[in-house]
C-alpha cells in the first residue's frame, strides 16, 4: 500500500467524481488533504465525508484566489507536498455550433485554471525543493473527438502543461505528470447515451467504463515516492480504449 503519511496535499474540484475519489485515496494513504470546490458548503461537506482536513471555496479561473489559497494552505500546514489540478468542465458542441462563451469558460477553467494551480503549487514547493503535481488531461486530448473540439484542445494543452512544467521544475525537485482518463462514470459523463456508453465499452479491451477510483489510484501512485523517477508523463487510465 502506498504510504503518504506526513504529506500535505491539495486537490482542486474535490467535491465529487475523480477529485473526491482522489481525496479519499490520498487520505487512505495517510496524507493530510485539503480539497477545494466552487461552493463552500459543498466543499466542507465533501471534506467531512472523506476525512479531509478542510474543504475550501475556490474558483480556479481566478488566478489571485488560487495563488492566495495555495499560499495559505502551505503556510498553515508548514509545507505543500502534493497538488492535484483536477477541476475541469466539458461542454460538447459540433464545430459549427460552438458558442464563444463555451470557448471562454472551457479555456479559462481547463487551461488557465490548471496553469494557475501549477504555478501556485510550484511557488509553494520551490522552498523545500520537493513536490509532486498531477494535472487532469484526457484521452480526447491525444486522439481528438468529434463534437468535442474545444474540450479536446483544452486537454491537449493540459497535457503539455505537465510536459513543459516538468522540464522547468525538475531541477527544483518538483515532478509534474498528467493522467489521461478514458471514459469514466462521473457527473461529467452522466449525459452520455446508453448507446454511446455501449460503443465506448465495446472499444475498450478491458470491457467496461472507468470508475473514479481507477483514476484516483493512478494519481496516488504518481504523487508517491514509488514514482520518484517519473516526470513529464501522460499516463492513460482508459482500459486500453482506442478512439
Ligand atoms: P465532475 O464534473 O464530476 O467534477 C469536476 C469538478 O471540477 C467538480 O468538483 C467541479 O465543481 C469542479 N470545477 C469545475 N469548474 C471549476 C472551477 N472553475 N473552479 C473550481 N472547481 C471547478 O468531473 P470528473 O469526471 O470528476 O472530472 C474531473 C477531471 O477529470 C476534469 O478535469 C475532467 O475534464 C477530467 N476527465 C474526466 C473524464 C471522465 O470521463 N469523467 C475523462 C477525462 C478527463
Amino acid at each position: 500500500m502506498t504510504d503518504l503519511t506526513g504529506r500535505v496535499a491539495l486537490v482542486t474540484g474535490g467535491t465529487r467524481g475523480i477529485g473526491l475519489a482522489t481525496v479519499r485515496a490520498l487520505v487512505d494513504a495517510g496524507a493530510t488533504v485539503v480539497l477545494t470546490g466552487r461552493d463552500e458548503s459543498r466543499a466542507k461537506e465533501a471534506a467531512a465525508s472523506a476525512g479531509a482536513a478542510a474543504g475550501l471555496a475556490l474558483d480556479v479561473t481566478d488566478a489571485k484566489a488560487v495563488s492566495s489559497l495555495v499560499r495559505s494552505v502551505a503556510k498553515e500546514h508548514g509545507k505543500l507536498d502534493v497538488v492535484v489540478a483536477n477541476a475541469g468542465i466539458m461542454e460538447d458542441a459540433l464545430l459549427g455550433m460552438i458558442k464563444e462563451d463555451v470557448v471562454d469558460t472551457t479555456l479559462s477553467t481547463n487551461v488557465a485554471g490548471t496553469l494557475h494551480t501549477v504555478q501556485a503549487a510550484a511557488r509553494a514547493m520551490m522552498r523545500k525543493k520537493t513536490g509532486a503535481i498531477v494535472v487532469l488531461a484526457s484521452i480526447v486530448g491525444e486522439y481528438g473527438s468529434a463534437g468535442q473540439t474545444v474540450y479536446a484542445a483544452s486537454k491537449a494543452a493540459v497535457a503539455n502543461i505537465a510536459k513543459s512544467a516538468a522540464k522547468e521544475l525538475g531541477r527544483s525537485g518538483i515532478r509534474v505528470n498528467a493522467v489521461a482518463p478514458g471514459v469514466i462514470e462521473t457527473d461529467l459523463t452522466a449525459g452520455l447515451s446508453e448507446d454511446a456508453k455501449a460503443e465506448n465499452t465495446g472499444k475498450t479491451p478491458l470491457g467496461r467504463l472507468g470508475r473514479a477510483e481507477d483514476v484516483a489510484n493512478a494519481i496516488r501512485f504518481l504523487v508517491s515516492d514509488e514514482a520518484s523517477f517519473i516526470t513529464g508523463q501522460v499516463l492513460g487510465v482508459d482500459g486500453g480504449l482506442v478512439l
